[in-house]
């Protein structure tokens, strides 16, 4: 059966998105977008500064975009969400009382019944959606993927932490100008520049992998128990998100253990065989100047994460660098690969 899906902010950088990745989708079909009062009752083509390499879908642009009323869900069997995060409290749980939403916003991500899914890592916390139930009694439920820079750096630590244990990471970023969004950095601020500085990255990136990582049995939730210090830039990329890592680990290892440990790094979307998941959800470079974004962010559809630079600095400290795409694998594809799992684990209907 294939699945009626609206799509919240539907006319901004993530909202293109996944009109792109969900143009001739197998189980979801997008059957209204929803936008701004700025955009709603003109025709997509007219609303909308598209920005992807790929054409517009010729059934998209003829569609008329609407305003952000939930009574339009008795249409739609679930949404996705890319609306800013000031108005994603209300209107995210005004949609979640009537239907699943599968949401990119951060506003929700940190609340405790709320699982923070990334479906390689912790598709158990799923679970948490019985909680939600009980707490908000809401007839759908609302999921959230991560942060477009904490998504390229917990994959890669996920092998790490259960294969040798992590006592802390030390993280600098290097982003794409699209994660900020359409109107998002001015050009005459980075044009030439790096800007030391992304509002509220650092504490999310710190934050958010600790719960991605951590575990839960049903009732109790544990965060992952180590530390994070993240340093988040903003560079002239057009997109993917770069990152320089340091791992302390709890046991020492070799430098092709290593790589071994992470190119075998295989999960439930691999296993589910999900139709966005990527084959290998790590691809290990072994060339000395990669990854890098203009090469390397569309591997795997844009939804594997690439790792190069790995080298030993000392005993059980190592240093890598790792990419990701950060409107595909860091929003829209993450987004759609959750509502994917949900999907296989029967929690998306029909209605
Ligand atoms: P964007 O390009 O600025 O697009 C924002 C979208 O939200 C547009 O469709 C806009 O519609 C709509 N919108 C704005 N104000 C609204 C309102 N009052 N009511 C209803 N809709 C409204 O932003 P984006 O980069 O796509 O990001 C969307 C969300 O995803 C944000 O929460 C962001 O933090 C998150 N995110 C972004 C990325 C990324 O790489 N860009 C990655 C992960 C997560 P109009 O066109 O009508 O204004």
């Amino acid at each position: 059966m294939v699945l009626r899906v609206g799509i919240l902010g539907a006319t901004g950088m993530v909202g293109q998105r996944f009109i792109n990745l969900l143009d001739k989708h197998r189980w979801f079909s997008v059957e209204a977008l929803l936008a701004s009062g700025r955009s709603a009752g003109q025709y997509y083509k007219d609303a909308t500064s598209w920005y992807l390499v790929e054409d517009m879908p010729d059934d998209i642009a003829g569609m008329e975009v609407q305003g952000m009323d939930p009574a339009i869900t008795d249409n739609l069997d679930l949404v996705f969400s890319a609306i800013p995060s000031d108005i994603a409290e209300r209107a995210e749980a005004e949609f979640a009382e009537r239907v699943p939403v599968f949401s990119n916003t951060s506003t929700y991500r940190m609340h405790e019944d709320v699982p923070l899914i990334v479906p390689e890592i912790n598709p158990n916390h799923l679970e948490l959606l019985k909680i939600q139930k009980r707490e908000r009694g809401w007839d759908g439920f609302l999921v959230t993927n991560p942060n477009c820079s904490t998504i390229g750096l917990v994959i890669p630590l996920k092998p790490i932490l259960d294969n040798l244990g992590i006592e802390w990471v030390n993280v600098a970023t290097m982003q794409a100008v699209s994660g900020a969004g359409y109107a998002g950095v001015p050009s005459m601020a980075i044009l030439g520049n790096v800007i030391p500085f992304i509002s509220g990255e650092e504490n999310k990136m710190e934050t958010e992998s600790l719960k991605i990582l951590g575990e839960f049995n049903g009732d109790e939730f544990n965060t992952a128990n180590f530390t994070i210090f993240a340093s988040c830039n903003r560079v002239m990329v057009r997109d993917g998100h770069t990152c320089s890592v340091f791992v302390r680990t709890r046991d020492d290892f070799d430098v092709d253990q290593l790589k071994e440990i992470l190119r075998k790094f295989r999960g439930e979307p691999q296993r589910l065989s999900l139709p966005t998941a990527p084959k290998e959800p790590i691809v290990v470079m072994e060339d000395q100047n990669r990854p890098q974004p203009l090469f390397d962010r569309d591997i795997g559809g844009g939804m594997s994460i690439s790792v190069g630079r790995i080298r030993k600095r000392m005993d059980k400290v190592m240093r890598f660098t790792c990419l990701s795409h950060n409107t595909i694998r860091g929003a829209a594809g993450a987004s759609i690969l959750n509502a994917e799992l949900a999907y296989k684990k029967g929690l998306l209907r029909g209605r």
